[in-house]
């Protein structure tokens, strides 16, 4: 059984309560599928107030998250888990995308550092993480969200986490292409109607007929995932 560990540590440990305490993250740590932790960053400050940030040298407004802080939580979680992948989110990292999702999800535990304010001393980035991930180019309050997206996206990806695992295989951005286009009950609404094929019975055209307009779809919508399964082919 592949099962991945989550180390997440934010000065916001309460923000992940109810995304983690709810539906399919939820059924996966249940099972020991997932097994995710959050961590209080204020439980490694050394001094009095707990203080994690400080202002920036140079100048500039805003505060910046201290290294301090963040190596001692680090070096006290690598204890437990010595192979843990150490991954700081920021907008500079490189942009998470699907292929990112797979290859973290075959390691056996990720450590994931929220960074707040104007960010993180740079020191972390150069010295004390594996790697530094951005969800996209915008930047947001803090790495809460932006560490839920990769759990979410990864976890879903770890065999048993969903209930039907051919389902993963046919979505948008598994084959460098969008998903090919689904439609429900009733076959009519408002006189837009279901293509006749998806009704016909007929599972080989039915196949064929997802190919061609998962192709369309994505030529016409994400003409640009096309050309990068090219180059990298
Ligand atoms: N001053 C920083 C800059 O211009 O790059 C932005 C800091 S942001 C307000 C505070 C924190 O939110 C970051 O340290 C990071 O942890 C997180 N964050 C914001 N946007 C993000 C994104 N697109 N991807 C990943 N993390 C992000």
């Amino acid at each position: 059984m592949r099962a991945l560990r989550f180390d997440i540590v934010s000065i916001f440990p309460g923000i992940f309560e109810s995304p983690f305490g709810d539906s399919i993250i939820k059924r996966a740590c249940e099972k020991g599928l997932l097994d995710i932790r959050i961590h209080d960053l204020r439980d490694y400050t050394l001094n009095k107030h707990r203080k994690v940030d400080d202002t920036p040298f140079g100048g500039g407004v805003g505060m910046v998250m201290n290294v301090e802080p963040i190596d001692r939580a680090l070096k006290a979680l690598k204890k437990e888990v010595p192979n843990a992948r150490t991954i700081l989110l920021s907008p500079s990292g490189s942009t998470f995308n699907q292929k990112k999702a797979v290859a973290l999800s075959f390691q056996e535990s990720l450590i994931l550092i929220c960074g707040r304010y104007e960010g993180v001393d740079e020191r972390v980035r150069l010295h004390f993480v594996d790697e530094e991930i951005s969800i996209g180019d915008y930047i947001l309050t803090g790495g809460e969200i932006p560490a839920m997206v990769l759990v979410e996206a990864v976890s879903r990806l770890i065999p048993g986490v969903l209930g039907d695992s051919e389902s993963i295989m046919e979505e948008s951005f598994s084959e460098g292409m969008l998903e090919y286009p689904q439609y429900t009950r009733p076959r009519e609404y408002k006189g837009h109607k279901v293509p006749d094929v998806l009704v016909s019975g007929d599972p080989k055209k039915i196949r064929e007929w997802q190919k061609n307009e998962a192709l369309k779809k994505t030529l016409s919508i994400r003409p640009d995932l096309i050309e990068k399964t090219k180059r990298s082919n």
